[in-house]
């Protein structure tokens, strides 16, 4: 398939969500675009590819939306990186800080394992504290991360540098500066 969709016209801008000064950057205009999603899941599996990831981790709960169609067209697995308090069994977590507070992620025991090669999709990175927490988890595991995919990088928020400086490499669909 080649639709030629200009991705980053389909994202919409919310100004002051969730709180005042914060430009939203909507993923759910692209969503509802049949074309435009199937772009975005297409070049995302292009990214992926060359890693030869046995498993796909999407962090809750937008990067699921992206995670899961990736790891079917490469046949890979999908581990889904949750919030506290969703997963059954044990489990192993990280926790990481926030503009205020702090936030946990958690995946099952034994759901990665030593060796195992893990990509990262999210959404959108910003800050890059999401990421970098679950890359942490994941080597935690054992398990090797070479590459962390996004549909929206925010450059000026430093979290794409951060990755990179961590040895995990970093790519997007678009930016917003
Ligand atoms: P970071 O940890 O600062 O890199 O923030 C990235 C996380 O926050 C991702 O899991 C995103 O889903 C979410 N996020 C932050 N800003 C936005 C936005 O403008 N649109 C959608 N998600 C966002």
């Amino acid at each position: 398939r080649s639709w030629r969709v200009d991705l980053k016209s389909l994202i919409r801008t919310i100004p002051d969500f969730p709180k005042p000064g914060i430009q939203f950057r909507d993923i759910t205009t692209l969503l509802i675009d049949g074309r435009g999603f199937a772009a975005a899941v297409d070049a995302l599996v292009e990214m992926a590819r060359p890693h030869g990831a046995d498993l796909i981790a999407g962090i809750e709960a937008r990067g699921f939306i992206f995670s899961a169609p990736v790891a079917r067209a490469l046949g890979a697995g999908l581990l889904p990186v949750r919030k506290p308090g969703k997963l059954p069994g044990p489990r192993i977590g990280v926790d990481y800080a926030l503009e205020y507070g702090t936030d946990r992620l958690e995946i099952h025991e034994g759901a990665c394992l030593p060796g195992h090669r893990v990509l990262l999709v999210d959404d959108l990175i910003a800050t890059g504290g999401t990421a970098l927490a679950t890359v942490s988890l994941l080597r935690q595991a054992g398990a090797e991360v070479p590459a962390a995919l996004f549909v929206i990088d925010l450059p000026e928020l430093g979290g794409a540098a951060l990755l990179k400086q961590a040895g995990v490499e970093a790519a997007s669909l678009m930016s917003f500066e």
